[in-house]
């Protein structure tokens, strides 16, 4: 069979994983998701010339000395709208965010006056200051005009463009659709979280990592619990990750006896794409795809349960992860989650690197690439990373001293403290 390069599993995902189509979601939904249009104000922003001081509205040309005193003719808060024009030898009070009066051209720092007369505010002495024309103003559409584009369809929503629909008023807007992922851990060792492991036995971590790490991509992820290692227990829960957008499975995909899921998989109609690919921790990683009959072809009756409104992909996207916890932790960081932005529409769905330096000396020797957890800092010469101990794929512990992981490239080579290593951040 053959073994895949990590670029080339990857190459196989981008091209076979298509984007979920758009949907509407409202703003406070969206955080995360990708936007499936532009996004052009309809409005100026300010929408008005406004203050950006507490001060006064003032001509500038009546302080050309840097000295006045001026009439208090009309105050304005924001929110409120101006009353009369400023003349010469006037002023109107203002506070930031109100509209500036017609005849203004300056607002003057409240810091920078003093009452003219004490116990009065019906005139204001300024000393001291000049201000030029458009002091302390925002003129409108300064920061955004009607008709511009300002967030293009692709971009990923971050709290910042939450802010900018909030403004331009997209609540709710189209996004391409969260990808709902099943999660399937196999194993006739297996018990819940919450119980005491008998002899033999070990906890279900994979499935809340799993669940997790998805979760953490933006996907909406949920546990079928447990498959058995046996076809029968194995085919009825595959049937039932089979109606998501994509089925995350744990154990059960090399070569050993009870390892069934490929051949379970390949029975449920699932089509292999590869099977191995060279990488460490890893190796044995499934990756098919099952494409769903078009639904008018499913016959009459009700739809499967998980079939609803809510699935929007044409193909379930299955991975068969190796069950070691660190290879399982390392293959869906890699190989799912190019998956999981596919379906999102996110740019690149490829894990990028950084560059780091390495803090100490390693020595590499494998006849893979090895993802090794590592953790990453800036620090004042740069960008560093420096490997946890790690006993291997088994060695979950490892991991929560991590942030990342540091690829050395297959071969035996000394890497001297300094050396540039490509790290991926978790
Ligand atoms: P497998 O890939 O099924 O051969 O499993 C490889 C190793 O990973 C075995 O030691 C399993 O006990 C362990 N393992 C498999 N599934 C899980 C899981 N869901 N949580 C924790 N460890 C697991
Ligand atoms: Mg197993």
């Amino acid at each position: 069979m053959t073994i895949l390069t990590v670029q080339e599993a990857l190459a196989e995902i981008v091209a076979h994983v298509e984007r979920l189509p758009a949907v509407p979601v409202a703003l406070d939904e969206a955080l995360g998701l990708v936007l499936a249009h532009d996004v052009v104000s309809d409005v100026d922003s300010p929408p008005f010339d406004k203050a950006l001081m507490d001060g006064y509205a003032v001509r500038a040309g009546d302080l050309a000395s840097g000295r006045a005193t001026l009439r208090v003719i009309d105050e304005v808060l924001a929110g409120q709208v101006p009353w009369r024009p400023v003349g010469s030898g006037e002023a109107t009070r203002i506070m930031t965010g109100a509209p500036i009066p017609e005849g203004a051209d300056a607002v003057v720092q409240v810091e920078h006056t003093r009452p003219a007369i004490t116990g009065s505010d019906a005139a204001v002495a300024i000393e001291t200051t000049t201000v030029a024309a458009g002091r302390n103003i925002m003129k409108r559409g300064e920061s955004l005009h009607k008709g511009t584009c300002v967030l293009p369809a692709g971009r990923q929503i971050r709290p910042q463009e939450i802010g900018a629909l909030a403004e331009l008023g997209h609540d709710p807007l189209a996004v391409y659709a969260r990808p709902r992922v099943a999660v399937l851990s196999t194993g006739d060792e297996l018990v819940p979280v919450g119980e005491v492991p008998g002899p033999g036995k070990i906890r279900n971590s994979n499935a809340a990592m799993l669940t997790a790490q998805l979760r953490h991509m933006g996907a909406e992820a949920v546990s079928l619990g447990v498959a058995r290692d046996d076809p029968s227990s194995l085919r009825e829960r595959i049937e039932r990750g089979l109606a998501f957008d994509a089925l995350v499975l744990s154990g059960g995909v090399s070569a050993g006896k009870l390892d069934l899921v490929p051949a379970v998989l390949a029975e449920a109609g699932v089509q292999r794409i590869f099977h191995k690919v060279q990488v460490k921790p890893g190796q044995p990683i499934w990756f098919g795809v099952f494409r769903r009959p078009p639904r008018e072809e499913s016959g009459p009756g009700p739809a499967p349960a998980a079939a609803s409104a809510e699935l929007h992909s044409k193909s379930c996207y299955v991975f068969g992860l190796p069950g070691n916890p660190v290879s399982s932790m390392v293959c869906c960081e890699l190989f799912a989650r190019t998956a999981i932005r596919r379906l999102m529409g996110v740019e690149p769905a490829l894990p990028t690197p950084r560059r780091a330096r390495l803090a100490s000396d390693h020595f590499s020797r494998g006849n893979r690439p090895t993802y090794h957890p590592a953790r990453f800092e800036w620090t004042e010469s740069g960008a560093a990373v420096e490997l946890v101990r790690w006993m291997g794929s088994a060695d979950l512990s490892a991991t929560v001293e991590a942030n990342a992981m540091a690829l050395f490239p297959e071969g035996e080579r000394m890497y001297a403290a300094g050396a540039v290593v490509e790290v991926f951040l978790w």
